[in-house]
């Protein structure tokens, strides 16, 4: 454990180290304005230049019911100012950009890009296109996109100073191998611990990480190191990824607590919630043009009522008292604050959309990554429970099973294995009953009967080849296996006297036993009832005392017919 939460903390760190300078590399072109404008697929540069009121010059107001969004970057005058040569956005779907480079006198030149035109940036979820021709008599930069599939392609869109290379830089790499190497840690935790904790959870959690291993792998870029899947297939993906993650964590969250300590209303709530956020994703990645504007915004409502779902379900569990909350509370704290974040800044009209990559990323790998710890708690926990529900259950049984008098077996405990014993070799059978123990009772009393029932008791052998068990009253039964069952049965009978003799002083008269003795040939049939042999011995335990006590009756058999006679 301590081991996994070093190597966690070790990789944390390295993710900061290699995700710092990247996120630092932003922008540095002087740009003075940055405005937006939604339109018509038809309607030109033109006809918007000529209404400033329909552009809008902050971060808020950015919308996907319209065709098309124009975005319009206007350069700043100074001399020697850096040019801008590409523009870079958050990943998305669209169907055209195209982009006109306005220059002082109002002279537009234009380009167009589809979606597999734009290339992808080593440095996450983001992609780009050259720009050719700025100069320093630019004066606007105006980027038109059609049909574009979620608002962050448009509210992240930046002019970068240089065109972007395919090369990796090397602290991405490392960044990107340590939030996959994250993901690894629990996936391997959880195949391990399923086939010693075969619980659904498990399984609900290595559907988790392996969704978010696929998402991380967008989410990073690192799927362009392995495959250049196309933007349409890349977003597809990655949607349903995200989906099949945001579902999984719901089931995981609601048969991962225990099940007393969570209201079984939330648990349905969230079973009911799962599938449905499943289909949202699924729907998400068709590409009809009625599903567009739709389809981001439900993607976020049906991420906020997962969160808040779990929430729900974490806040109830802890208030119950649950032992295993805390690290879900742990767990879940930065993911859903995170996620909480891009959400309002997404469905909040006045605010600036953003997908916040890098805290995002890394709030999800902890979150996979301490909830998988908290399996191995919960596992720790199980296994314990498990060893103190058997150690009980091999007391309760010692309890149950054994005589409180004399402490030998008791007759419960011997009908029970009787079978098993039998046919581990225990075919002899003697039943030993205290001559005139009445008397013994009658002449010094029931406290004086009982110390002589427990020397008796203590005179029987009880090792590998001999169980004993007081049936009752003042009579055993030895259960005998191996050479020389009968004279060891004959020599406990012999003892009982010598026994109760030396452990009970003052006695009027020497306490004997009568028994009757069954040996089972090992070459007869294999099969015998506890009953049959037991009223077999009674009767020979009858005639012994019938012939004068003080004595044994045996028979060898080699079975019992039908009706219960032996077989001489
Ligand atoms: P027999 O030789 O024919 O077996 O004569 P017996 O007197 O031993 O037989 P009987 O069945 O008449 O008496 C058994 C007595 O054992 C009666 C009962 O009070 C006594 N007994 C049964 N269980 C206990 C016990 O747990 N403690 C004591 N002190 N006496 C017991
Ligand atoms: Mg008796
Ligand atoms: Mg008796």
């Amino acid at each position: 454990m301590v081991w996994i939460v070093r190597q966690g903390a070790y990789l944390l760190a390295l993710l900061l180290v290699g995700l710092v300078p990247a996120a630092a590399s932003a922008q540095s072109i002087p740009v003075e304005r940055v405005c937006h404008a939604s339109a018509s697929a038809t309607e030109t540069w033109h006809d918007l230049a000529r209404t400033p009121a329909r552009w809008r010059c902050d971060d808020g107001g950015w919308s996907l019911s319209s065709e098309a969004v124009l975005i319009r970057f206007d350069l700043g005058a100074g001399d020697g100012a850096v040019l801008p040569q590409s523009i870079s956005t958050h990943t998305g779907y669209f169907e055209r950009i195209d982009v006109g480079i306005v220059d002082r006198s109002g002279r537009t030149r234009w380009a167009s890009w589809g979606p597999d035109d734009l290339q992808h940036i080593a440095s996450g979820p983001y992609m780009s296109l050259d720009l050719v021709g700025v100069d320093s008599n630019s004066a606007q930069i105006v980027v038109r996109v059609i049909r574009p599939w979620s608002k962050t392609m448009l509210s992240e869109m930046t002019l970068d100073p240089a065109p972007h290379g395919t090369g990796w830089p090397m602290g991405r790499i490392v960044a990107m191998a340590a939030i996959c190497g994250m993901l690894l840690v629990p996936l391997f935790i959880n195949t391990a611990f399923y086939s010693a904790l075969p619980e659904r959870y498990v399984l609900w959690h290595l559907l988790m990480v392996a969704a978010m291993l696929v998402q991380a792998a967008f989410a990073t870029g690192f799927v362009h190191l392995i495959v250049e899947p196309g933007l349409m297939t890349e977003w597809q993906l990655s949607n349903m990824a995200f989906a099949v993650m945001a579902g999984a964590a719901l089931m995981f969250a609601t048969t991962f607590l225990e099940p007393d300590k969570s209201d079984p209303r939330l648990r349905r709530a969230g079973r009911s919630l799962a599938p449905v956020i499943v289909l949202v994703g699924a729907l998400s990645c068709v590409p009809a043009e009625l599903l567009r504007p739709l389809s981001a915004p439900a993607m976020h409502i049906a991420v906020g009522a997962t969160i808040g779902v779990i929430a729900a379900i974490i806040i109830d569990a802890w208030r119950r008292g649950s032992r295993v909350v805390r690290f879900q509370i742990i767990g879940w704290t930065p993911i859903m604050v995170s996620g909480t974040y891009r959400i309002a800044a997404y469905l909040i009209p006045s605010l600036h959309p953003t997908e916040a990559i890098v805290l995002y990323q890394l709030a999800l790998a902890f979150e996979v990554l301490v909830t998988a710890l908290g399996i191995v708690s919960r596992f720790v926990d199980v296994r314990q429970e498990r060893d103190d529900a058997t150690a009980r259950a091999i007391e309760l049984e010692g309890v149950a099973d054994r005589d409180p008098l004399t402490g030998l077996r008791n007759r419960r405990s011997i009908e029970g294995r009787f079978d098993d014993l039998f046919l581990r070799g225990f075919r002899t059978m003697a039943v030993m009953d205290l001559d005139l123990f009445k008397h013994v009772n009658d002449t010094h009393g029931h406290a004086v009967g009982d110390t002589v029932l427990r020397a008796a008791a203590r005179a029987l052998i009880d090792d590998r080849d001999t169980k004993a068990i007081r049936m009752g009253g003042e009579e055993f039964i030895l259960l005998l296996r191996g050479p020389g069952s009968v004279a060891r049965a004959e020599c406990c009978r012999r003892a009982i006297s010598t026994r109760v003799a030396a452990e009970v002083p003052g006695l009027d008269r020497l306490v004997t036993a009568s028994m009757g003795l069954v040996e089972h040939d090992t070459g007869g049939t294999l099969q015998i009832e506890f009953a049959t042999l037991y009223a077999r011995c009674d009767r020979l335990l009858y005639e012994a005392k019938r012939l004068g006590r003080n004595r044994t009756m045996k028979e060898r058999v080699t079975g019992f017919d039908v009706h219960g006679r032996a077989v001489a």
